[in-house]
Order: C-alpha cells, then sequence, then structure tokens
C-alpha cells in the first residue's frame, strides 16, 4: 500500500510556485497578488485567511487582507469586489466563505472578474471546466488530481467513483476526471447501493463530510483512494481528532495506493491557491 504524502507534494508545488515568482522579479516584474476579502468573524474562517496569507509570503507571493464586519451590507462587499477587480495591481480576487446571511455568496462570486477568480467558483470558470475549455479550476480538487498522478501517470479508462457533488469539490472532480479520460460515477445522498459503486470502481474521491463512512470492505482491491474529507470527531479516549470521509485503517489494509487524513488533500488546497495567483499574473 502506497501513503499518498500530500505534504510533500504540496512543498513541490510551493517550491515550483516560488521559484517561478522569483524568476518574474528577475526580470523585473512585479510579484503576483492576491486580494483576500474575510467578512466577519468566523473563526475556521480566519484560520483559512491566516493560512493562506502565509503561504502567499512564503513564496512570494504579495497578499492583501480586506476584512469587513459581518454586518456589512451585501452592497458594500460588492463595491469592494468591483474596486479589486479595477486594480490593477491585483490579479487574483479570494472571497472567503461562507458569508453572512445578507451577502448572497453567489452574487459576490458572480461580481468577481472571471480572469481574477482564483478560487475557479465563478460560473463562468465552472462552464470553462465543464467544457473542457482553459480556466481556473477549484483548488481542492485540482490537488486532488494532482495527488492521483503521482500515482496513475494515466487515468484514461479508469473507473472513478466521486462521492459528493458540491460545487466546489465533487462537482468539478468529475469533470477534471472526464477530462483525464476517466469513465467517471457521481455518487450523492440520494444515490442507491454506494457500497457496490465503491466496489466496482479503481479510483475513489470521498468529498461527502460524513466520518469514516466509506468503509474498507467496500474497496475493489487495489483501489487508489482520495480523502477529501475533514471531520472533527471525539475519540475513546474522549479527545478531539480529524478522520477522513473513509475509515483510514480499515481502507489502508486494502487501498493500493490512499491519502491520510490530515496530510493528504488539506496541504493540497493552498498549495493549488498559490498557483492559481501566479497562472492570474502571468
Ligand atoms: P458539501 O456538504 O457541500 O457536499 C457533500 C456532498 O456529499 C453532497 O453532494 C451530498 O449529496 C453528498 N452526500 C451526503 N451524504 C452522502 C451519503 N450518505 N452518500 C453519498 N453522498 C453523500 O461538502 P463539501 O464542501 O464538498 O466538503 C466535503 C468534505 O470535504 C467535508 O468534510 C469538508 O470539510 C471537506 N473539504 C476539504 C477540503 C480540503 O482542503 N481538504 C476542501 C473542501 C472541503
Amino acid at each position: 500500500m502506497q501513503l499518498i504524502d500530500g505534504k510533500a507534494v504540496a512543498a513541490e508545488v510551493r517550491a515550483e510556485v516560488a521559484r517561478t515568482v522569483a524568476a518574474r522579479r528577475a526580470d523585473g516584474r512585479r510579484p503576483p497578488a492576491l486580494a483576500v476579502v474575510l467578512v466577519g468573524d468566523d473563526p475556521a474562517s480566519h484560520v483559512y485567511v491566516r493560512n493562506k496569507v502565509k503561504a502567499c509570503a512564503e513564496t512570494g507571493i504579495r497578499s492583501e487582507e480586506h476584512r469587513l464586519a459581518s454586518d456589512v451590507a451585501e452592497a458594500e462587499l460588492l463595491a469592494l469586489v468591483h474596486r479589486l477587480n479595477a486594480d490593477p495591481e491585483v490579479d487574483g480576487i479570494l472571497v472567503q466563505l461562507p458569508l453572512p446571511p445578507q451577502c448572497d455568496a453567489t452574487r459576490v462570486i458572480e461580481a468577481i472578474d472571471p480572469a481574477k477568480d482564483v478560487d475557479g467558483f465563478h460560473p463562468v470558470n465552472a462552464g470553462r471546466l465543464a467544457l473542457g475549455l482553459p480556466g481556473f479550476v477549484p483548488c481542492t480538487p485540482a490537488g486532488c488530481l494532482r495527488l492521483l498522478k503521482t500515482v496513475h501517470a494515466d487515468l484514461a479508462g479508469a473507473e472513478a467513483l466521486v462521492i459528493g457533488r458540491s460545487t466546489i469539490v465533487g462537482r468539478p472532480m468529475a469533470a477534471l476526471l472526464v477530462a483525464e479520460s476517466a469513465t467517471v460515477t457521481i455518487a450523492h445522498s440520494r444515490s442507491r447501493d454506494l457500497p457496490a459503486l465503491v466496489g466496482r470502481a479503481d479510483i475513489v474521491v470521498a468529498a461527502v463530510g460524513r466520518p469514516e463512512l466509506v468503509r474498507g470492505g467496500w474497496l475493489k482491491p487495489g483501489a487508489t483512494v482520495i480523502d477529501v474529507g475533514i471531520n472533527r470527531v471525539t475519540g475513546p479516549d474522549g479527545r478531539a481528532r480529524l478522520v477522513g470521509d473513509v475509515c483510514f485503517a480499515e481502507a489502508a489494509a486494502v487501498a493500493g495506493a490512499i491519502t491520510p487524513v490530515p496530510g493528504g488533500v488539506g496541504p493540497m488546497t493552498i498549495a493549488c491557491l498559490l498557483e492559481n495567483t501566479l497562472k492570474a499574473a502571468a
């Protein structure tokens, strides 16, 4: 069984981004710049934004943080997005989700210039991905594909199962796998007989948000498992720990390759955000 080391792959991606940024600067060009918009005081969002800003600094990307109060009017948030769209010193714009209820996330994302949409959530980029055209790909599924490629240089004809159909992970993941010529099934909350679907798959990408939903006994022996889930649970010793959507202890005995949680998909998301920011600057 191969443990897919997301931390190591993410470190390679970051190093490559840092080298490209340095080469740009050596050419006399300004560093790529990412604007991060954070609304309200959701503690998890603050942690995510802090990690993104830190990762930018480590690779030489300039970042600017725009913090707005949790009761900000949607019009004010939209005005900020429009200012950032027009700012030639800003290459990428990221609005951290979730937004407070008075701000409509769809409207806010649609206001971002698709050429600066480094999260890849704008309908133009989602549409381009669905059509197999180049554009910005959401960071988490892009990271999952990168990890899959460390195991499978060629995904053509592979039976791939994506569990979850969210717009930020499951759907774009399925589109990426189709573009790689895999045979793709999408399972979701209304799917029948998930164990049978899992049992057919050479590749399983689980993005559900249910601790250890996928059991080891469901897997086809030798399958590659990418576990996107990040679930906080309390262990038998009363201590909190993170588990994925796949029961790692069981799956590791059956799978050919598997990502751990933490240390698998998680580190790849920010690494791919840095890559997207570089792409936006280029
Ligand atoms: P979501 O809640 O938006 O979507 C979950 C999907 O799972 C839905 O499409 C739903 O239909 C499906 N689902 C629910 N119950 C199911 C069941 N019993 N069988 C099959 N499908 C079922 O979640 P999301 O935003 O896609 O996130 C999924 C998980 O991935 C969460 O644990 C989240 O924390 C994690 N996540 C991790 C990263 C990362 O950087 N590693 C990024 C995004 C999300």
